[in-house]
């Protein structure tokens, strides 16, 4: 048997979650059972774990979008008892049980062998958000960016991905300027490499204009709405910008003149269903890049029953870093 926390179905609007000790035999159909070490706690974790967004429609559930563990029996040929592994996406922790669990189990083909050179618990810090700030940045260089050009913005910058964002586009030797809506963590963000902290309330009452002054030379936004709207206008020419999340919403409005008089391109980013020969590469660039000693400060460690809470936190924007799950934690 094994702890996990089970989302129950909705009541009149509420979803609730409770720590629960589960049989093997109500573990989900897959190839490879990993006892779980670390999970992560993502924005999307939040909508799960709330019941918002529609994103898990059978309950009971266990949410979960990422985590990192060690195989505990495998039915498939590339892995066996012991080796160690890291999950994110394929839908795992909305339609698959996820990581908030002690055990899990899943196809062989979402798994990642753990790179060498992180832990488990390394690889957690890093999570959804970090592979995604990395993909953001494996683009963008495809792109043509390159250091010395000017200012990379960094939307969302004190949370997950935007802080890993951070932290890798200064490792890389860019010059990342972090924009947040809690100046309160510009330390933390100058601290991770960031030149330039931008108050986001400064940044969305500057007048707009169909055109702005060129200030950056690419982004990374995980919050869309408005400020993707106005980012977008102060890009320089021929410049791109990834566009990974929707902390703010869904809407983008623009118009198409940075488009056909500055030719910046808009680069969707999404993590959830990369091929795996792009999840290898990138976790390898991330286990030579990211820092577990310098981003430590940044990452609160929780058990299970303290999920729901953080859930709540993260979706108002509350979460500073990265939160990490232990199963194993009472
Ligand atoms: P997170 O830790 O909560 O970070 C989001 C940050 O956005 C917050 O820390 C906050 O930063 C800012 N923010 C929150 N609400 C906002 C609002 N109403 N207006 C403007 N800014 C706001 O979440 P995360 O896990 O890093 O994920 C960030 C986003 O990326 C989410 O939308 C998530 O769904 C998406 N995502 C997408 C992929 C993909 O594959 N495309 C992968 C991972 C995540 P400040 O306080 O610093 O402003």
């Amino acid at each position: 048997s094994f702890r996990a926390l089970v989302t129950q179905a909705p009541v009149d609007g509420e979803t609730k979650s409770v720590v629960e000790v589960l049989d093997d035999d109500r573990l989900p159909q897959g190839d490879v059972t990993v006892d779980v070490e670390w999970a992560g706690l993502n924005y999307k974790d939040g909508l799960c774990l709330t019941g918002q967004g529609g994103l898990v429609r059978n309950f009971p559930h266990v949410a979960g979008i990422d985590f990192a563990g060690t195989v505990r029996a495998s039915d498939d040929a590339r892995y066996a008892a012991g080796d160690k592994v890291v999950l994110t996406g394929w839908r795992v922790g909305e339609t698959h049980w996820g990581g908030y669990s002690e055990r899990a189990r899943v196809k062989a083909d979402w798994l990642v062998p753990l790179p060498t050179g992180l832990s488990t618990r390394d690889a957690m810090m890093v999570g959804t958000a970090g592979l995604t700030a990395m993909l953001a940045i494996n683009r963008l260089q495809d792109m043509g960016l390159r250091p010395g050009a000017g200012e990379v913005l960094v939307t969302g910058a004190a949370g997950g991905v935007g802080s890993i964002a951070v932290m890798l586009l200064a490792r890389l030797g860019y010059q990342p300027a972090a924009l947040s809506g809690r100046p309160k963590h510009g330390d933390m963000l100058r601290q991770l490499g960031a030149t330039e902290i931008i108050d986001r309330a400064e940044f969305l009452a500057q007048p707009d204009k169909p055109l702005e002054s060129a200030r950056f030379v690419a982004a990374i936004d995980s919050v869309g709405g408005d400020i993707l709207g106005k980012l977008l206008r102060q890009i320089s020419y021929g410049g791109s910008v990834a566009s990974i999340g929707n902390a703010a919403g869904i809407g983008l409005s623009t118009n198409v003149l940075p488009f056909i008089l500055r030719g910046v391109n808009l680069l969707g980013i999404d993590s959830v269903m990369q091929p795996f020969e792009s999840r290898v590469m990138a976790w390898q660039r991330l286990a030579e890049l990211f820092d577990p000693s310098a981003y430590g400060s940044n990452v609160e460690a929780i058990g299970l029953a303290a999920l729901p809470d953080k859930a709540a936190a993260i979706l108002r924007g509350e979460v500073r870093g990265r939160v990490l799950v232990n199963p194993h934690a009472q």
